[in-house]
């Protein structure tokens, strides 16, 4: 793997295909345990968790469903400030035992401020999973419950991730160049 030039900047191989496959698939292993006979509702969030959703999924032997919405953010009144809302939620959630997926939780205000939004729709559980997690970032408080990989605090690309639209068809996951 060679270092990768997109628009202004240069990227850096960081982690293997083979090893983010190798991730997800003891992840898949931990919830077919975790979640056996309950049936989960797995949440996966667009744009960028679409890679790692499918892998995940392929990895998902029990019983279980798949839904994919996508996250808008507003700017709400003076007293709301700035609302996210989630875009195709179609699927109930009452009672049920729900997965989040996502790919990168970075400062953390996005699902700080959605999480709570699922919660008050009653599901039996709410949990989330992610591919990557930059804990130096994270100023936004969020439980998160299953991490394939802890990184820095250094702006990524590939495997469904991108930089201004493109490099989300890269297999591996690249590092900005500093
Ligand atoms: P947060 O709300 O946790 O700050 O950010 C969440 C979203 O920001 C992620 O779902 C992702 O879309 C984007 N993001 C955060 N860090 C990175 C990064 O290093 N690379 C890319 N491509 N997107 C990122
Ligand atoms: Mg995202």
């Amino acid at each position: 793997m060679a270092t990768i030039k997109l628009f202004d900047k240069s990227f850096e191989p960081y982690l293997p295909e083979a090893l983010i496959l190798e991730k997800i698939k003891e992840l898949g292993q931990l919830l077919n345990q975790d979640y056996a006979g309950k049936k989960p509702l797995f949440i996966a969030i667009l744009n960028g968790s679409f890679m790692f959703a499918a892998d995940l999924f392929k990895e998902v032997t029990i019983e279980a469903e798949i839904c994919f919405i996508k996250l808008a953010s507003y700017k709400g009144t003076k007293s709301t400030g700035h609302v996210i809302t989630a875009i195709g939620l179609d699927t109930d959630i009452t009672d049920r035992d729900v997965v989040i997926l996502e790919d990168i939780i970075d400062t953390g205000k996005t699902l700080n401020e959605f999480l709570p939004q699922l919660r008050n729709q009653h599901p039996k559980s709410l949990k989330v999973a992610v591919l990557l997690h930059k804990p130096d970032a994270t100023v936004f408080p969020v439980d998160i419950d299953y991490c394939c990989f802890s990184i820095p605090n250094k702006f990524v690309l590939g495997y469904g991730l991108d930089y201004d639209g493109f490099g989300r068809n890269i297999r591996e996951i690249y590092q900005l160049q500093e």
